[in-house]
């Protein structure tokens, strides 16, 4: 790897200028996924917000959805934002009828867990695991994480103790947006991820 880590940012839909911004400003080399021949070249991945119903269809259409699962499954670094989350986990609550996952991330994760009265909300959670100071947590339709295998690691849970932040091994996964909140500590765990691998 040279110095500059080169993260590839899916780029189907969603929210992915916003952390095409926030990894560019934190030094990576930072290019749109689009096909599955770009996955190869790749350092990590991030899979943006946005919805995943949607990823999900045309993530498979492009024929990126495959190899990108087997290249994380194979240990490329990922992170998920929101809908991304929802793309990485292994299984899927109130999806829609047929909508698939990568499957690489060992959760059940709830699409739209918060409902149409708390649709988008904005709290800071304490996340020892990324310092001291708390993550300022902007969530839009966020789903949650329901239930998780031994081997994922909690890094952020609401007061009343929805987990809203995990990581197993390679895997990073957020249901807030700390893209659009001004918080660079997921990136740049996700890019000593990158580092390490
Ligand atoms: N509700 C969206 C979904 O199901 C996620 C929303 C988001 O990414 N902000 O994919």
């Amino acid at each position: 790897m040279s110095a500059r880590p080169r993260i590839g940012v899916l780029a189907l839909q969603g929210d992915f200028r916003e952390h095409i911004a926030s990894l560019t400003e934190l030094g990576a080399d930072v290019v749109p996924l689009r096909r599955p021949e770009e996955i190869d070249a790749l350092d990590g991945v991030v899979i943006p917000g946005g919805e995943s119903s949607v990823m999900d269809k045309l993530s498979r259409t492009f024929g990126v959805a495959e190899p990108l699962s087997a290249a994380i499954r194979d240990g490329l670094p990922a992170y998920g934002t929101c809908a991304g989350m929802i793309m990485l986990s292994s299984r899927i609550a109130a999806g829609i009828p047929g909508q698939q996952t990568l499957g690489v991330l060992d959760t059940t994760v709830r699409r739209n867990a918060f409902g149409s009265q708390n649709d988008s909300f904005e709290t800071d959670i304490p996340m020892p695991a990324l310092g001291d100071a708390p993550v300022h947590a902007v969530f839009i339709r966020a789903p949650v994480v329901e239930e998780h295998g031994a081997s994922v690691q909690v890094l952020g849970a609401l007061a009343d103790g929805q987990v809203v932040a995990v990581q197993q091994d390679n895997v990073l996964a957020s249901a807030f947006h700390p893209e659009v909140a001004g918080e660079d500590r997921f990136h740049r765990r996700f890019l000593e991820l990158v580092r390490s691998a």
